[in-house]
């Protein structure tokens, strides 16, 4: 299958579960997540109109971002302090803040470097069930508290990788977007669903769904 028919498979897919919810597809991003997947195909993609696309790890992301400059690379990957500068310096937006002092570390480098990421934080209310970083339910008001009001940094809102089968988990996050919006007084977007799941994140109000092997195949490594 080429890359076109795909991504018009997955459009067709993400199509019918905006219908069947009664949303707006223009309201949903769809943003491809390319880790493991070749430059050429990125770039077959950039072709077809996609600019921003997920990766996972910072090394790897880097590399693609000083080859395809054009591009806009989003960070979804668990990340160490240790690279946390690489990260601010080749990507356009940090998905995976989970914890304060990584936060804090955040904060003065994007001072140093004088650079404005917009940040989401990473959610997992189900640690028994899945390994994958993330804040707990109970972490989180001091991980928003480390973020502050900092203009360099702005809170766009929250991503989650819940555990496969359990479609209420969408609807726990959809709870906890609300919850939150109100206690902030600022809009929150929620990033969920991957390639297996997105109707049921889709159906539970997901303003953004990250989808690799949908959209790109299975990946190479
Ligand atoms: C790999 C990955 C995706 C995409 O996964 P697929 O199942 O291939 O769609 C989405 N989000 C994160 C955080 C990932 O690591």
């Amino acid at each position: 299958m080429s890359l076109l028919q795909r991504i018009e498979g997955l459009q067709a897919r993400i199509q019918r579960a905006c219908e069947a919810s009664g949303r707006d597809p223009a309201t949903l991003e769809l943003l491809p997540v390319s880790k493991k997947q070749p430059v050429a195909l990125l770039r077959e993609a950039a072709a077809l109109g996609f600019t921003r696309f997920g990766e996972n790890y910072v090394q790897e992301g880097a590399d693609k971002a000083a080859t395809l400059p054009e591009l806009a690379f989003v960070l979804l990957g668990p990340l160490q302090r240790n690279k946390a500068k690489a990260a601010l310096q080749h990507f356009a937006e940090l998905q995976s803040l989970d914890r304060p002092e990584l936060v804090e570390r955040l904060r003065r480098l994007a001072e140093e470097l004088g650079v404005v990421r917009p940040v989401w934080i990473q959610v997992d209310l189900w640690d028994e069930a899945t390994k994958l970083g993330g804040c707990t339910g109970t972490g989180l008001p001091a991980l928003i508290e480390a973020l502050g009001d900092d203009a360099r940094l702005p809170l766009r809102g929250l991503m989650a990788i819940p555990p496969p089968d359990d479609e209420g988990a969408f609807l726990q996050m959809a709870a906890l977007r609300d919850r939150l919006q109100q206690d902030l007084g600022q809009p929150l977007l929620l990033s969920m669903g991957m390639s297996d799941d997105l109707e049921a994140a889709i159906a539970a109000g997901s303003d953004q769904v990250r989808i690799g092997t949908a959209f790109f195949g299975e990946r190479s490594r």
